[in-house]
């Protein structure tokens, strides 16, 4: 017999449990039960089905609390822990074996023996090694890797009573641990028990079995919720020389820990969370990925959408430079009620310019006519125009100079050249300045020449063409015309363009009398184009965002049915000391792991489909910005998603998901 020096390390007074209430009848199950267990005992719980073991030994290993009744541990009292504080004891104190075994069936033996030291914060090496020696101490050292799935029912037990000494197992509480198993694995399990209650583990045996029940030094009866009998049988086995082995034994099992306990180390939880939400998602590979669809087609939209949206708006807004973004063209038209078309005259271009919103006017005459330099005849653009014009298209000259507004009034027959122009009239000469041409039947002397502005878009090639001024145009070569062909104005800024053009109509009106102009304006359409096509980005954006929506809500449905799937093992994980943070951060990580997976394989689609556009010839503008903003939408998506099935995990009762099925 244990001394009864040290005070007992369980003690209950009064304890009842009920069932029910609320809607549902309640009925007591424990009637007020008084026992102590001292430290070191070997004590069999045996009674009848339905007597009330089952709810007893909940009770007794911080499962379950008690409706009524006190429950002191190593002289704590154990109703006033909190549920971290509890799991805390479970983790330390307790080492759980029951009936059906209760193994995570999607972890290896040594996984599933690990599981009690991840908890308790032991690191990867020292868990690894322990289980391993564990299991060999057990004879199953060849068994290692296997799955539930691949043990007998003995091999089990096995494992989880390994378990149940992983973290030291001062207490074990064994429900019918043989229940289930055949007469030689039952013996071989009881002769295990009997064993490690030599070593001097606390041994809390239930059975319904009297033979089993004998086994023990003590063997207390429970019928109908109370206890009956309570026998301390006599055997050799224990003696009085344990006792101070036992008082080292469960000094080390300091409770006032329970109160400052911080669990696993965050990086070091995380690391195992992540290899077996991994493992799950393995398992579950095709409805993980079909629930994934959603957030990948999501994101892999956002990005091929927003890479589009962008590559076509610089692309219209490339054309616009090439334009030239503030421009104008002014010509005169047959006004919609009839009659002749408009005329207009230099007093118009005079006041035009004078308007606020116009910084420059530049009417232009321009064709196709024969040029001459000695005997060489040759067709050439000849545009007249006025001294404005290298400001206006941005335009350099490359030798001599442009010709100036005096020598534009002075009607001065001067010309400049356009590159080609040059190089084709003047093939050998390295500097034209100061040569004559013939332009139609007028002598014109070449002042400057152009830089080079190499082909653009649009219809004509301004290195072809050479430029005289407006005025001696019209005087020498273009006498047949009255007003210009076009005039080109521009505007004080892009974003007043439409301004600038209805206060010329508005001026010409008043001067004409009736609408006999017309202007185009190319900004003003692109401006238009440009946005027509951001609303369009933005639809594509919602639908982008509705699918990562429906994804999120996918993984919402997947991570609620995984949580209903895997209630036993969180039952089992709370039965091994996690805690509610340890379980919801595991369901969280498992829910962003999914999603981490789907924005990945979202990102890397967007890039496929950017690739063939891009071969298609289609603009795309990769932006390194929305993918990581899709990326990270996809994965808090996940966790806004997983937390609600994470919580209802954690927040579970450990009996309830013990024994679900
Ligand atoms: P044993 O393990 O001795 O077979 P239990 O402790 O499992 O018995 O159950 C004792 C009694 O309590 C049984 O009548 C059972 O129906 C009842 N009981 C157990 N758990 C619950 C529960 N969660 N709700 C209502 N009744 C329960
Ligand atoms: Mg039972």
């Amino acid at each position: 017999m244990v001394s009864n020096d040290f005070p007992p390390l369980i003690e209950l007074r009064g304890i009842r449990k009920r069932y029910g209430g609320g809607d549902k009848p309640e009925v007591e199950v424990l009637h007020g039960i008084d026992l102590d267990i001292r430290a070191g005992e070997f004590i069999a719980i045996v009674g009848t089905s339905g007597s009330g073991k089952s709810t007893l030994m909940h009770l007794l290993g911080c499962l379950d609390r008690p409706s009524s009744g006190s429950y002191r541990f190593a002289g704590e009292d154990v109703s006033t822990f909190g549920t971290d504080e509890l799991a805390w004891l479970r983790r330390e104190a307790f080492g759980f074996v029951f009936q059906g075994y209760h193994l995570i069936p999607t972890e290896s033996a040594r996984e599933n023996v690990e599981v009690p030291a991840i908890y308790a914060g032991l690191s990867q090496d020292e868990r690894m090694q322990r289980a391993t020696n564990l299991l060999g101490r057990l004879g199953l050292s060849d068994k290692l890797n296997n799955r539930p799935n691949q043990l007998s029912g003995g091999q089990q037990q096995r494992v989880s009573i390994a378990r149940a000494l992983m973290n030291g197992g001062h207490i074990i509480l064994a429900d019918e641990p043989t229940g289930a198993l055949d007469s030689r694995s039952g013996a071989e399990v009881m002769e295990l028990l009997r064993e490690l209650a030599g070593a001097g583990h606390t041994v809390i045996l239930i059975t319904h079995d009297r033979d089993v029940a004998a086994q023990a030094q003590r063997v207390v009866e429970i019928r109908d919720g109370r206890i009956v009998a309570d026998n301390t049988i006599e055997i050799d086995r224990y003696q009085d020389e344990q006792e101070a082995f036992l008082h080292t034994r469960l000094s080390s099992l300091d409770i006032a820990q329970a109160r400052e306990d911080s669990g696993t180390p965050f990086w070091q939880g995380l690391r195992e969370t992540i290899r077996a939400a991994w493992r799950i998602m393995w398992i579950h590979r095709i409805r993980t990925s079909l629930t994934l669809l959603g957030i990948v087609i999501g994101v892999a939209s956002v990005i091929v959408m927003l890479a589009i949206g962008e590559g076509t708006k610089q692309q219209v807004i490339d054309q616009m430079g090439s334009m030239g973004t503030t421009l104008m063209y002014l010509n005169s038209s047959v006004p919609s009620t009839g009659g002749p078309a408009g005329m207009i005259t230099e007093e118009d271009l005079d006041e035009v310019a004078r308007l606020p919103e116009i910084n420059r006017v530049m009417p232009v005459i321009g064709s196709s006519i024969l040029v001459r330099h000695q005997n060489v005849d040759k067709q050439i653009y000849v545009s007249a125009s006025s001294y404005v014009m290298p400001m206006i298209y941005s335009w350099q000259v490359a030798q001599g100079r442009f010709f100036t507004e005096a020598e534009d009034r002075k009607l001065a027959p001067v010309v400049v050249l356009g590159y080609q122009a040059y190089r084709s009239i003047f093939p050998h000469l390295s500097d034209p300045v100061g040569q004559y041409l013939l332009i139609g039947t007028s002598p014109f002397e070449v002042i400057g020449v152009m830089a080079e502005r190499g082909a653009e878009s649009g219809s004509w090639n301004y290195d072809d063409m050479i430029i005289i001024p407006y005025r001696a145009g019209r005087a020498r070569v273009y006498q047949a015309k009255e007003q210009p062909d076009f005039t080109v104005m521009e505007g004080v800024s892009m974003d007043q363009v439409q301004e600038a053009e209805d206060a010329v109509k508005a001026l010409l009106l008043e001067r004409h009398g009736r609408e006999d102009v017309r202007i185009g304006n190319a900004a003003a359409k692109l401006k238009a184009q440009l946005e027509t096509r951001d609303t369009m980005t933005r639809m594509l954006g919602l639908v982008a965002a509705v699918s990562l929506l429906v994804g999120g809500i996918g993984v919402m449905n997947v991570m609620l049915m995984t949580v209903r799937e895997r209630t036993r093992e969180i039952g089992i994980r709370m039965a091994t000391g996690a805690r509610e943070y340890d379980i919801l951060s595991q369901f969280l990580i498992e829910a962003m792991l999914v999603t981490i997976v789907g924005g990945t394989v979202g990102v890397l689609l967007g890039l496929i489909i950017g690739a063939l556009l891009i071969f298609w010839e289609i603009p795309v503008i990769f932006s390194f910005g929305v993918m990581i903003g899709a990326f990270s939408c996809a994965v808090i998506t996940g966790l806004i998603f997983g937390y609600m099935p994470a919580r209802t995990a954690a927040r579970l009762d450990p009996v309830v998901a013990l024994s679900s099925e």
